[in-house]
């Protein structure tokens, strides 16, 4: 991803870092050449060039550009699980995936972690963004999520031919295991998906439900993801299972739903972060019925948001790392929609607007394993930042609207949001 030539300024607007320090009232960003040089208050900026651009915040927010942590670029707003299997090819499905990349840039998420993906489809995605050929957040790809057969995306009897061949490998045993990733580490992803425990959503493995995959089995993930240099991460809503996992070494747990005190305690002394996924509880449960989700699903769902939002502010207590990511990708929890878990987590959870925002940035890189590149506003850092109209620490679901987007740069280049619109606000590579 080429990054912009020259001196930039943004101005005139309350500047968050993304450390969680105290904002900056007038606070200004200058970046050189695509990476921050200042970020802090205007009056102990120093001088820059009179030729440098600038970018007005109009009074706004200047913030670091936004991770998704649980991103499924191919997930295409599916109304059933199973569409992902049968609905389109490989084809189409790049292309949707595309747009959801340009999407989830234009609304102000400049990095995303895959929570996985259909047939190979990330780690294209993400060399086509990086050569600029497709606008998207940077990526961290994940590939075809390992299950064990029977578990939570294995539910439909062999004489239906949904086996979701493009979404999941299947997996028997520790052997077979380790064959499942390393054919991933032959498709070149960076995280292996795995699902070891169930969900609300699966009639046969709901979310207390453990052993979609044995301790023997995430091990044996685990020792050949971590041979292989790459990183793990697992569907682990179930108490058992998220022990299982940190026993493991995974290196983040999706959900983390049901924990009790031993679990809270190994995920700390290990410092793994979790990313809950909340919002997508919250949209199951508002629309479910439009889906026609039975209630049972529906009582499931309601479980988990409210354990899953009890684990969480344990977590945070504790001094715990949560990452932001919503598990977009469904009709009822759609692309576009993804700083609806930011509003999920101050509105229900009870984390501060910048406790929040800490998560959405700081921690969304580190869990990419990028934290020294992005996700703060801090001198040396690429220039990934986020200027939004409106007080966001006041009213956090200003994020919400795409309008209220002023600009999106990554690298320093100026990539989309409404000021990109005005003369003179391009900055060319
Ligand atoms: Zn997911």
């Amino acid at each position: 991803m080429k990054s912009a030539r020259g001196t930039e300024v943004i101005h005139n607007g309350t500047l968050i870092d993304g450390t969680g320090a105290v904002p900056i009232a007038n606070g200004v960003v200058h970046i050189t050449d695509g990476k921050i040089t200042y970020a802090g208050s205007v009056a102990m900026a120093p001088p820059v060039a009179p030729d440098a651009r600038r970018i007005d915040a109009l009074g706004g927010t200047i913030m670091p550009g936004l991770v998704e942590a649980h991103f499924h670029a191919t997930y295409f707003n599916v109304a059933a699980l199973e569409d992902l299997d049968i609905k389109y090819p490989v084809e189409y499905v790049t292309l949707l995936a595309a747009s959801n990349c340009k999407l989830a840039l234009e609304c102000g998420y400049t990095a995303a972690r895959s929570g996985g993906c259909l047939f190979n489809v990330d780690y294209w995605l993400k060399k086509a963004i990086e050569n600029d050929v497709v606008p998207g957040p940077r990526l961290a790809a994940s590939g075809r999520e390992i299950c064990g057969v029977g578990g939570l995306m294995d539910w439909n009897p062999d004489f239906r031919k949904i086996g979701m061949d493009g979404l999941v490998l299947l997996i028997n045993g520790a052997d077979e295991c380790r064959a499942a990733v390393r054919k991933l580490v032959k498709d070149g992803v960076e995280w292996v998906k795995t699902y070891p425990t169930g969900d609300a959503a699966a009639p046969d493995a709901n979310d207390h439900h453990t052993l979609c995959m044995t301790f023997e089995e995430m091990d044996a993930c685990v020792a050949t993801t971590h041979n292989h240099g790459l990183k793990i991460t697992g569907h682990c809503r179930a108490n058992a299972g998220i022990k299982n996992a940190l026993r493991a070494g995974y290196d983040t747990i999706e959900h983390g739903t049901f924990m009790d005190d031993e679990a809270l305690d190994l995920l700390m002394i290990r410092n793994t972060p979790v990313i809950p996924a909340l919002r997508f509880e919250q949209a199951s449960i508002e629309h479910g019925p439009e889906f026609g989700m039975p209630q049972r699903i529906i009582d499931g769902h309601i479980e988990c948001m409210e354990c899953g939002a009890e684990s969480a502010r344990r977590i945070l207590k504790a001094g715990g790392r949560i990452g932001m990511g919503g598990d977009f990708g469904f009709a009822w929890n759609s692309h576009g929609e993804y700083a609806k878990e930011m509003t999920f987590f101050v509105r229900y959870v009870g984390f501060s607007p910048l406790q929040t925002i800490t998560c959405a940035t700081k921690i969304g890189a580190e869990i990419m394993g990028r934290g020294d590149e992005f996700g703060t506003l801090e001198p040396g850092k690429l220039a990934d930042v986020l200027v939004v109209d409106g007080d966001v620490l006041a009213d956090i679901s200003i994020l919400e609207d795409r309008q209220r987007i002023l600009a999106v740069l990554q690298g320093g280049v100026l990539k989309t949001g409404r000021l990109l619109a005005q003369p003179g606000n391009s900055s060319p590579p």
